[in-house]
């Protein structure tokens, strides 16, 4: 349907109102409409109020910022629009309901008086695009709701309540009732009364203890350097305090725009709208409805099945874990309520809380109690013949139609869907740990995956809060593919004479939450190195006899990481320090596989070599049809391995790096390193594209 922004009379009341679904987000068509009925408005003086409202179910949630990256986007007309309808010489009233945010919320403020329905949520979140407020909102907020208020949430992004808002200040009565109506009555009133408009712009902002606020938000923001948006939001509630009105909008479009072109926006959006997409399903139309999932079940009570668990207690399903021995099922029955407790304790859930969602929880010896659940996952030890015993009984038991699926990290999808005797039923279920904290949810679709059951995964992964990402089968899906080549540089590079401090200095400075050899020391480099030995074993890893050899030495040599007091490091209590015995065990392993080590190498060249292979799988990955569309790879970089999100993930990384260079980095990689293993191939999707000037992180698989 087409957007429509329409202006009607009623009684002497103007009543304008924006229809554009599926969430009324303002494009610059939109603005200009608005605009022209501002004035048609304006010039027909038998009109004695403007009501602004929308259609559908929300006011206007944000700008369309899917505009602002078209080269001839400009800003200005928004603010102008805000403009002319604060001028208006009759009471502008908005009538709020949903959620009125970012633009949306910035049209409200330049109304003189706002109603909102109950339940309506408002906010300004640009921070969380990498912009600001960039049609006034900077100005105008701070002066209706203080600058203390209007900081918190510029910088947090978060939204607040309508009950809050009319406590602060920012909205004027919470009416129920259709919006156009409750507005056109406040509006009736105010007309009645003879009331004059109420400019926010001549709002004199509160000024008292600003200075401190100012203070401890400009202390804040210098913590967060690497994101521009939050210090210029400073800025223009600096200027809203010490300039003019007019002064301080100027500001506030200088630095909107300065945010807007910058990299970190770029990214920050383009993540925004990848989690959106990667929701879809190309292939599978609207029809295909999810079936219903009122009772799960999980298998395994360990590290992930607990957390498994917990995600659907928490969303208020009813859950099975069945175990094959009561002291494990006590254990992890226990640590779950642990967990709880904990988050009670940081008073983020009553003690009701705990025991409804521990009383969602049935704990179970018997596969028997599984047969009743409308899905069910596995999350046994990660062992092909005890997943294909577990697959085939849950084949016997399960009812019909039930979905069984599958948390392994590392076995074929398609060989457990067989063992169960449903491969239509059957799909990989892949969470990350800790599985009831993290954001990421692998949906594995093996090649009999029926279609309906991949819906059925989408649906239940974002009622329990999930953001579900679709992969192909093959060894690690998307995220653990990518990871492998990651690791098999971090590991050369140690035994050419890297420190494991040096590499993970180097990969953090660039945002990465942890460098790899914190993130296997802390995962334990025993569960990374039996992974390693089991590909040797199975015959899939390259015959090269220095693949990952330091992971596969720490394993053997009882250095488990963190749990042990050593790894790649030494640890006292959680502080890793660098150890000279891990050092001596390097310069053995370089001996023993002919690696040349070499007194200096670049923090450059590690960045280069640990990530450039990783950014070339993802290539693959997409080539393979494995992964949908080059920001789902993306959104599992960000969401499940701590990429920095103002790099976008690291397809986006690469487009911005240059797609040529990071060809030509690779094709250097293979010839000064050799290349008998085919760690330097490079990708016929990424040469083509750097020599079309094409980007990887907007590219579709074939
Ligand atoms: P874990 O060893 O902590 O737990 C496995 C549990 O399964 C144990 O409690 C064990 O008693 C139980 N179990 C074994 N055989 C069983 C059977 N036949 N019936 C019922 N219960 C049985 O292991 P984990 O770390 O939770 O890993 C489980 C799965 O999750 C593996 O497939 C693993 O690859 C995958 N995974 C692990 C992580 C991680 O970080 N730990 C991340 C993603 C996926």
């Amino acid at each position: 349907m087409n957007p429509t922004v329409t202006l009607n009379e009623h009684d002497g009341i103007a009543i304008l109102c924006i229809d554009a679904p599926p969430v009324n987000a303002l494009s610059l068509a939109i603005v200009a409409r608005l605009r022209d009925e501002v004035r048609r408005f304006a010039a027909n003086a038998q009109l004695q109020a403007l009501v602004i409202c929308a259609a559908g179910r929300t006011f206007v949630a944000g700008a369309d910022a899917r505009e602002f990256s078209k080269p001839d986007f400009t800003h200005e007309s928004f603010g102008d629009l805000m403009r002319e309808v604060e001028a208006l010489d009759r009471p502008v009233v908005a009538a709020l309901h949903g959620t009125a945010l970012g633009a949306g919320l910035e049209l409200a403020l330049a109304c003189h008086w706002r109603v909102a329905a109950p339940g309506t949520r408002m906010g300004l979140p640009e921070v969380l695009l990498g912009v600001l407020a960039g049609a006034g909102g900077t100005q105008r907020l701070p002066r209706l709701v203080g600058a203390e208020l209007a900081l918190d949430l510029m910088l947090s992004g978060r939204q607040i309540g309508a009950d809050d808002a009319l406590k602060a200040g920012l909205i004027d009565a919470v009416v129920s009732g259709e919006p156009q109506d409750v507005g056109s009555s406040f509006a009736r009133t105010l007309v009645e009364r003879g009331a004059k408009p109420l400019r926010t712009r001549d709002r004199a902002l509160p000024t008292p203890g600003v200075e401190e606020v100012l203070s401890q938000a400009r202390a804040q923001v210098n913590k967060r350097a690497a994101y521009p948006a939050p210090q210029r939001i400073v800025q223009c509630v600096e200027a809203a305090v010490h300039l003019p009105f007019e002064e301080g909008m100027a500001v506030e479009s200088q630095l909107f725009d300065e945010c807007r072109r910058s990299s970190v926006s770029g990214a920050l959006r383009h993540l925004f709208f990848a989690q959106r997409e990667a929701a879809r399903l190309p292939g599978i139309d609207n029809s295909v409805r999810p079936r219903a999932i009122t009772k799960v079940g999980v298998v395994g009570a360990g590290t992930m099945g607990g957390g498994i668990a917990m995600n659907f207690a928490n969303a208020g399903i009813a859950t099975v874990i069945v175990e094959n021995n009561e002291v494990a099922l006590e254990r992890g029955l226990a640590r779950i309520r642990d967990n709880y407790q904990i988050t009670a304790a940081k008073g983020k859930l009553s003690s009701q809380d705990v025991e409804t969602r521990m009383g969602l929880l049935q704990g179970a010896l018997s596969f028997d109690a599984l047969a009743d659940c409308d899905l069910v996952i596995e999350a046994v030890f990660e062992n092909l013949e005890i997943k294909r015993d577990v697959c085939e009984r849950l084949g016997r038991i399960c009812k019909p139609g039930a979905i069984i699926g599958s948390n392994t990290s590392t076995l074929d999808i398609d060989l457990l869907a067989e063992a169960s005797g449903r491969p239509a039923d059957f799909l990989g279920l892949h969470f990350f740990s800790p599985a009831n904290v993290m954001k990421l949810l692998e949906v594995v679709r093996g090649a009999g995956t029926a279609p309906d059951v991949l819906v059925t995964a989408m649906h239940i992964a974002r009622t329990i809060g999930k953001v579900p990402v679709v992969s192909g089968v093959c060894y690690g899906f998307i995220g653990n593919r990518m990871l492998e080549s990651y690791l098999r540089e971090a590991d050369f590079l140690l035994m050419e004479g890297a420190s494991p401090a040096q590499i993970d200095r180097a990969i953090e400075a660039l945002g990465l939450a942890m460098g790899p050899c914190r993130m296997l020391d802390m995962a334990g480099t025993d569960v990374a190195g039996k992974i390693v030995l089991e590909r040797a074993k199975a015959g899939s890893l390259p015959a090269d006899p220095s693949y990952r050899a330091v992971v596969v030495r720490l394993l053997e040599s009882g250095r488990h990481g963190q749990k042990t007091g050593a790894g790649y490091y030494r640890y006292e209590g959680r502080t890793p320090t660098d150890d000279p015995g891990f050092t001596t065990m390097c310069e053995e392993l370089a001996r023993q596989h002919g690696i040349a080590r070499r007194s200096e190498i670049s923090d450059a060249e590690i960045v280069q070599r640990c990530l450039y292979p990783l950014i070339n799988e993802g290539a693959c990955i997409l080539e393979e049809g494995i992964a949908y569309r080059g920001g789902d790879v993306d959104v599992v970089w960000a969401q499940g391995y701590g990429f920095p999100d103002h790099q976008g993930g690291p397809l986006f990384m690469a487009d911005q790096l240059g797609l040529p260079h990071i060809v030509q980095t690779l094709q250097h990689y293979g010839e000064s390193r050799g290349n008998a293993f085919g760690y330097w191939n490079i990708s016929a999707l990424l040469r083509g594209l750097a020599l079309e000037g094409g980007r990887l992180s907007e590219q579709r698989a074939p």
